[in-house]
Protein backbone atom coordinates (compact mmCIF):
# COMPACT_ATOMS: atom_id res chain seq x y z
CA UNK A 1 0.00 0.00 0.00
CA UNK A 2 0.86 3.56 -1.21
CA UNK A 3 0.83 6.16 1.44
CA UNK A 4 0.64 9.78 -0.09
CA UNK A 5 3.76 12.06 2.50
CA UNK A 6 1.75 15.05 2.30
CA UNK A 7 -0.35 12.81 5.17
CA UNK A 8 3.04 12.78 7.38
CA UNK A 9 4.00 16.20 6.72
CA UNK A 10 3.01 19.48 8.55
CA UNK A 11 2.20 21.07 4.78
CA UNK A 12 -1.01 21.78 3.96
CA UNK A 13 -2.22 19.04 1.29
CA UNK A 14 -3.36 21.42 -1.38
CA UNK A 15 0.19 20.96 -3.05
CA UNK A 16 0.99 20.35 -6.38
CA UNK A 17 0.87 16.26 -7.39
CA UNK A 18 4.77 16.69 -8.37
CA UNK A 19 5.57 17.53 -4.74
CA UNK A 20 4.42 14.78 -3.02
CA UNK A 21 6.43 11.53 -2.08
CA UNK A 22 4.45 7.84 -1.80
CA UNK A 23 5.73 5.77 1.27
CA UNK A 24 5.24 2.15 1.38
CA UNK A 25 4.21 0.09 4.12
CA UNK A 26 7.76 -0.68 4.87
CA UNK A 27 8.96 3.22 5.12
CA UNK A 28 10.72 2.94 1.57
CA UNK A 29 9.89 6.55 -0.69
CA UNK A 30 8.94 6.12 -3.98
CA UNK A 31 12.75 6.61 -4.85
CA UNK A 32 11.97 6.69 -8.90
CA UNK A 33 10.63 10.58 -8.10
CA UNK A 34 14.29 11.74 -6.95
CA UNK A 35 16.50 13.30 -9.44
CA UNK A 36 19.54 12.68 -7.30
CA UNK A 37 20.40 10.80 -3.71
CA UNK A 38 23.09 12.19 -1.57
CA UNK A 39 24.55 9.37 0.77
CA UNK A 40 26.25 10.93 4.11
CA UNK A 41 28.60 8.85 4.52
CA UNK A 42 30.93 8.09 7.22
CA UNK A 43 32.71 4.66 5.95
CA UNK A 44 30.50 3.14 8.69
CA UNK A 45 28.81 -0.04 8.43
CA UNK A 46 25.29 1.49 8.81
CA UNK A 47 26.04 4.62 6.15
CA UNK A 48 27.31 1.99 3.76
CA UNK A 49 24.57 -0.93 4.27
CA UNK A 50 22.22 2.15 3.57
CA UNK A 51 23.94 2.74 0.28
CA UNK A 52 24.07 -0.77 -0.74
CA UNK A 53 20.16 -1.16 0.32
CA UNK A 54 19.52 1.43 -2.19
CA UNK A 55 21.58 -0.25 -5.13
CA UNK A 56 19.74 -3.08 -4.23
CA UNK A 57 16.29 -0.86 -4.51
CA UNK A 58 17.01 -0.18 -7.91
CA UNK A 59 18.86 2.67 -7.98
CA UNK A 60 21.51 3.77 -10.11
CA UNK A 61 25.08 4.20 -9.22
CA UNK A 62 25.35 7.33 -11.41
CA UNK A 63 22.20 8.98 -9.48
CA UNK A 64 23.96 8.36 -6.15
CA UNK A 65 26.92 10.70 -4.59
CA UNK A 66 28.94 9.26 -1.75
CA UNK A 67 29.66 12.61 0.40
CA UNK A 68 31.67 12.12 3.42
CA UNK A 69 32.79 15.08 6.39
CA UNK A 70 36.38 15.31 7.00
CA UNK A 71 35.97 16.11 10.45
CA UNK A 72 39.39 16.92 10.94
CA UNK A 73 38.97 19.57 8.29
CA UNK A 74 41.10 19.85 4.95
CA UNK A 75 42.50 16.61 4.51
CA UNK A 76 45.76 18.64 2.66
CA UNK A 77 46.63 20.94 5.68
CA UNK A 78 48.68 17.89 7.40
CA UNK A 79 47.64 15.48 10.34
CA UNK A 80 44.15 15.45 11.72
CA UNK A 81 43.42 15.06 15.65
CA UNK A 82 40.54 13.07 15.41
CA UNK A 83 39.89 10.47 12.61
CA UNK A 84 41.32 7.11 11.38
CA UNK A 85 44.09 8.23 8.76
CA UNK A 86 43.15 5.24 6.07
CA UNK A 87 39.22 6.95 6.04
CA UNK A 88 38.87 9.19 3.23
CA UNK A 89 41.19 7.18 1.18
CA UNK A 90 39.00 3.93 2.29
CA UNK A 91 35.37 5.88 1.39
CA UNK A 92 37.28 6.66 -2.09
CA UNK A 93 37.86 2.89 -2.99
CA UNK A 94 34.15 2.16 -1.94
CA UNK A 95 32.81 5.12 -4.53
CA UNK A 96 35.52 3.91 -7.37
CA UNK A 97 34.28 0.32 -6.71
CA UNK A 98 30.66 1.13 -7.30
CA UNK A 99 30.92 3.68 -9.82
CA UNK A 100 29.32 6.59 -7.47
CA UNK A 101 30.95 9.94 -7.51
CA UNK A 102 32.53 10.99 -4.27
CA UNK A 103 32.24 14.46 -2.65
CA UNK A 104 33.84 15.73 0.44
CA UNK A 105 32.75 18.48 2.31
CA UNK A 106 33.94 20.11 5.70
CA UNK A 107 34.42 22.79 8.51
CA UNK A 108 37.65 24.53 8.07
CA UNK A 109 40.34 23.20 10.94
CA UNK A 110 37.81 20.16 11.93
CA UNK A 111 36.88 19.34 15.41
CA UNK A 112 40.30 20.78 16.89
CA UNK A 113 40.01 24.62 16.10
CA UNK A 114 36.38 24.46 16.87
CA UNK A 115 37.29 22.75 20.39
CA UNK A 116 40.30 25.62 20.45
CA UNK A 117 37.86 28.58 20.09
CA UNK A 118 38.46 31.40 22.14
CA UNK A 119 37.26 34.69 21.52
CA UNK A 120 36.78 33.66 18.07
CA UNK A 121 34.07 32.92 15.38
CA UNK A 122 33.22 29.14 14.25
CA UNK A 123 35.00 28.77 10.38
CA UNK A 124 33.53 28.47 7.73
CA UNK A 125 31.74 25.49 5.65
CA UNK A 126 34.38 24.14 2.68
CA UNK A 127 33.53 22.23 -0.57
CA UNK A 128 34.51 21.78 -3.95
CA UNK A 129 32.31 22.82 -6.76
CA UNK A 130 33.86 22.68 -10.17
CA UNK A 131 37.41 22.45 -9.13
CA UNK A 132 36.82 25.80 -7.37
CA UNK A 133 36.59 26.16 -3.83
CA UNK A 134 33.56 27.19 -1.95
CA UNK A 135 33.53 28.89 1.69
CA UNK A 136 30.65 29.62 3.54
CA UNK A 137 29.90 31.13 6.81
CA UNK A 138 32.90 31.77 9.25
CA UNK A 139 32.38 35.71 8.84
CA UNK A 140 29.21 37.05 10.62
CA UNK A 141 29.19 34.70 13.24
CA UNK A 142 29.48 35.16 16.91
CA UNK A 143 32.32 35.21 18.78
CA UNK A 144 32.98 32.44 21.21
CA UNK A 145 35.06 30.75 23.51
CA UNK A 146 35.17 26.42 23.97
CA UNK A 147 38.20 25.54 25.21
CA UNK A 148 37.49 22.00 26.19
CA UNK A 149 36.19 19.00 23.86
CA UNK A 150 32.54 18.01 23.21
CA UNK A 151 31.23 16.27 26.11
CA UNK A 152 29.19 13.02 26.02
CA UNK A 153 25.19 13.89 25.29
CA UNK A 154 22.57 13.18 23.11
CA UNK A 155 21.94 16.61 23.49
CA UNK A 156 24.09 18.55 19.98
CA UNK A 157 24.65 21.68 21.49
CA UNK A 158 26.67 19.54 24.30
CA UNK A 159 28.08 16.89 21.96
CA UNK A 160 28.66 19.39 19.40
CA UNK A 161 31.18 17.56 17.12
CA UNK A 162 28.29 15.67 15.23
CA UNK A 163 26.57 19.40 14.41
CA UNK A 164 30.04 21.77 13.77
CA UNK A 165 31.70 18.77 11.81
CA UNK A 166 29.12 16.96 10.06
CA UNK A 167 25.05 17.58 10.41
CA UNK A 168 25.83 21.71 9.81
CA UNK A 169 28.31 21.05 7.20
CA UNK A 170 26.17 18.30 5.19
CA UNK A 171 23.28 21.46 5.24
CA UNK A 172 25.55 24.16 4.37
CA UNK A 173 26.61 22.04 1.48
CA UNK A 174 22.66 21.74 0.35
CA UNK A 175 21.87 25.17 1.02
CA UNK A 176 24.31 26.53 -1.14
CA UNK A 177 25.28 24.15 -3.97
CA UNK A 178 23.22 25.19 -7.07
CA UNK A 179 22.44 21.40 -8.13
CA UNK A 180 20.50 21.19 -5.79
CA UNK A 181 18.29 23.78 -6.87
CA UNK A 182 14.82 22.94 -8.71
CA UNK A 183 15.96 19.31 -8.03
CA UNK A 184 14.27 16.43 -6.04
CA UNK A 185 16.98 15.62 -3.68
CA UNK A 186 16.93 12.48 -1.22
CA UNK A 187 19.17 13.04 1.67
CA UNK A 188 20.17 8.89 2.65
CA UNK A 189 21.59 8.65 6.14
CA UNK A 190 22.18 5.51 8.43
CA UNK A 191 21.24 6.29 12.13
CA UNK A 192 19.77 2.62 13.13
CA UNK A 193 16.65 2.90 15.69
CA UNK A 194 18.46 0.00 18.05
CA UNK A 195 21.69 1.95 18.83
CA UNK A 196 19.44 4.05 21.41
CA UNK A 197 16.25 5.39 22.80
CA UNK A 198 17.24 8.77 20.75
CA UNK A 199 17.91 7.11 17.81
CA UNK A 200 14.99 4.90 17.86
CA UNK A 201 12.73 8.31 18.31
CA UNK A 202 14.21 9.79 14.79
CA UNK A 203 11.76 9.77 11.55
CA UNK A 204 12.28 7.22 9.82
CA UNK A 205 11.28 9.37 6.76
CA UNK A 206 10.99 13.36 6.78
CA UNK A 207 11.67 16.81 5.20
CA UNK A 208 15.19 17.38 5.53
CA UNK A 209 16.27 20.56 7.34
CA UNK A 210 17.32 22.48 4.10
CA UNK A 211 13.97 21.83 2.23
CA UNK A 212 12.61 24.47 0.41
CA UNK A 213 10.82 23.47 -2.04
CA UNK A 214 8.28 26.32 -1.74
CA UNK A 215 10.92 28.88 -1.78
CA UNK A 216 12.38 30.82 -4.39
CA UNK A 217 15.18 28.02 -5.35
CA UNK A 218 12.67 25.13 -5.38
CA UNK A 219 15.24 22.83 -3.33
CA UNK A 220 12.93 19.93 -2.41
CA UNK A 221 15.01 17.58 0.16
CA UNK A 222 13.80 15.07 2.22
CA UNK A 223 15.49 12.67 4.16
CA UNK A 224 15.41 8.93 4.42
CA UNK A 225 17.40 6.83 7.49
CA UNK A 226 17.28 3.72 5.03
CA UNK A 227 18.55 1.35 7.46
CA UNK A 228 16.32 2.82 10.44
CA UNK A 229 14.77 -0.35 11.37
CA UNK A 230 17.55 -2.56 11.20
CA UNK A 231 19.40 -4.66 13.21
CA UNK A 232 22.98 -5.03 13.07
CA UNK A 233 22.84 -8.88 11.68
CA UNK A 234 20.79 -7.25 8.77
CA UNK A 235 23.88 -5.03 8.12
CA UNK A 236 26.48 -7.18 8.19
CA UNK A 237 24.32 -9.32 5.62
CA UNK A 238 24.08 -6.84 3.15
CA UNK A 239 27.66 -6.14 3.29
CA UNK A 240 28.60 -9.81 3.05
CA UNK A 241 25.85 -9.90 0.43
CA UNK A 242 28.27 -7.53 -1.59
CA UNK A 243 31.45 -8.93 -0.74
CA UNK A 244 32.94 -5.39 0.32
CA UNK A 245 35.83 -5.08 2.77
CA UNK A 246 34.78 -3.17 5.74
CA UNK A 247 36.88 0.25 7.14
CA UNK A 248 39.62 -1.58 8.63
CA UNK A 249 38.90 -0.16 12.14
CA UNK A 250 36.17 -3.07 12.21
CA UNK A 251 39.18 -5.51 11.52
CA UNK A 252 41.18 -4.22 14.36
CA UNK A 253 37.82 -4.90 16.47
CA UNK A 254 36.53 -1.44 17.01
CA UNK A 255 32.66 -1.95 16.68
CA UNK A 256 31.65 1.15 15.35
CA UNK A 257 33.30 3.49 13.17
CA UNK A 258 33.62 7.25 12.94
CA UNK A 259 36.63 9.15 14.78
CA UNK A 260 39.11 6.95 15.85
CA UNK A 261 39.24 9.09 19.33
CA UNK A 262 35.27 9.22 19.19
CA UNK A 263 34.43 10.94 22.90
CA UNK A 264 32.23 8.04 23.28
CA UNK A 265 35.14 5.20 23.44
CA UNK A 266 35.31 2.96 25.78
CA UNK A 267 37.89 2.22 28.40
CA UNK A 268 39.09 -0.91 25.54
CA UNK A 269 39.20 1.66 22.41
CA UNK A 270 40.88 4.01 24.75
CA UNK A 271 43.87 1.21 25.69
CA UNK A 272 43.77 0.20 22.02
CA UNK A 273 43.99 3.74 21.07
CA UNK A 274 47.26 4.68 22.75
CA UNK A 275 48.99 1.03 22.32
CA UNK A 276 48.18 1.89 18.17
CA UNK A 277 48.52 5.83 18.04
CA UNK A 278 50.99 7.00 21.32
CA UNK A 279 51.91 9.82 19.70
CA UNK A 280 47.77 11.11 18.58
CA UNK A 281 46.69 9.80 21.78
CA UNK A 282 49.41 12.19 24.10
CA UNK A 283 47.75 15.45 21.88
CA UNK A 284 44.64 14.23 23.01
CA UNK A 285 45.64 13.95 26.53
CA UNK A 286 47.54 17.23 26.50
CA UNK A 287 44.62 18.99 25.74
CA UNK A 288 42.88 17.56 28.66
CA UNK A 289 44.92 19.15 30.97
CA UNK A 290 45.39 22.46 28.82
CA UNK A 291 41.58 23.13 29.30
CA UNK A 292 41.59 21.40 32.65
CA UNK A 293 38.27 19.35 31.25
CA UNK A 294 38.60 15.73 30.54
CA UNK A 295 36.14 14.18 27.61
CA UNK A 296 34.71 11.64 29.79
CA UNK A 297 33.33 13.57 33.32
CA UNK A 298 35.86 11.80 35.63
CA UNK A 299 38.69 10.37 33.70
CA UNK A 300 41.06 11.27 31.89
CA UNK A 301 41.93 9.43 28.86
CA UNK A 302 44.91 7.96 30.32
CA UNK A 303 43.05 6.74 33.52
CA UNK A 304 40.22 5.10 31.09
CA UNK A 305 43.25 3.66 29.15
CA UNK A 306 44.87 1.95 32.21
CA UNK A 307 41.28 0.56 33.32
CA UNK A 308 40.80 -0.98 29.58
CA UNK A 309 43.14 -3.83 27.58
CA UNK A 310 43.90 -3.30 23.50
CA UNK A 311 41.91 -5.50 21.18
CA UNK A 312 43.82 -8.28 20.81
CA UNK A 313 43.07 -8.23 16.62
CA UNK A 314 44.46 -4.84 16.51
CA UNK A 315 48.39 -6.14 15.18
CA UNK A 316 49.26 -6.58 11.95
CA UNK A 317 48.18 -5.90 8.52
CA UNK A 318 44.85 -4.18 9.41
CA UNK A 319 46.60 -2.11 12.02
CA UNK A 320 48.94 -0.67 9.11
CA UNK A 321 46.49 -0.43 7.04
CA UNK A 322 43.96 1.85 9.33
CA UNK A 323 46.96 4.01 10.33
CA UNK A 324 47.59 4.60 6.26
CA UNK A 325 46.44 7.31 4.44
CA UNK A 326 46.02 4.65 1.20
CA UNK A 327 43.88 2.01 1.16
CA UNK A 328 45.45 -0.82 -0.50
CA UNK A 329 43.67 -4.27 0.59
CA UNK A 330 41.08 -5.10 -1.63
CA UNK A 331 37.65 -3.42 -1.69
CA UNK A 332 35.69 -7.21 -3.02
CA UNK A 333 36.42 -9.72 -0.92
CA UNK A 334 35.27 -13.11 -2.26
CA UNK A 335 35.90 -14.95 1.48
CA UNK A 336 33.97 -12.30 3.43
CA UNK A 337 34.60 -12.70 6.85
CA UNK A 338 32.56 -10.98 9.72
CA UNK A 339 34.94 -8.42 10.90
CA UNK A 340 36.27 -8.78 15.08
CA UNK A 341 34.35 -5.74 15.79
CA UNK A 342 31.01 -7.12 14.45
CA UNK A 343 28.65 -7.05 17.32
CA UNK A 344 31.21 -5.99 19.87
CA UNK A 345 31.29 -2.72 21.72
CA UNK A 346 28.85 -0.17 20.19
CA UNK A 347 30.01 2.97 21.77
CA UNK A 348 28.90 6.25 20.08
CA UNK A 349 26.60 8.90 19.65
CA UNK A 350 23.38 8.15 21.11
S1 LIG B 1 32.42 10.01 15.95
FE1 LIG B 1 32.42 10.67 18.09
S2 LIG B 1 33.94 12.31 18.22
FE2 LIG B 1 33.51 11.99 16.05
S3 LIG B 1 31.94 13.50 15.57
FE3 LIG B 1 30.86 11.62 16.11
S4 LIG B 1 30.46 11.75 18.34
FE4 LIG B 1 32.00 13.31 17.81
Amino acid sequence: MLVCMTLLATEPTSKAEDELTYIEDDGTPDLRSYDRFVCFFSTGKDSLASVLHLLDLGVPASKIELHHHNVDGDPDAGEGLMDWPVTLAYGQAVARHLGMEFVTSWREGGIEREMCRQDTRTAPVVFYKDGKRIEVGGVNGPLGTRRKFPQQSASLSTRWCSSAAKIDVGASYLRNDLKFRNQRTLVVTGERAEESSSRARYATFERHRTDSRHGKTARHIDHWRAVHGWSEAQVWAIIEKHRLEVHPAYRLGYGRVSCQFCIFGSKDQWATNRAIAPRAFSRIAAYEQDFGVTIHRKLAVGALADLGAPYPAATGFWLECAMSTTFDAPIVVESWKLPAGAFGESCGPT
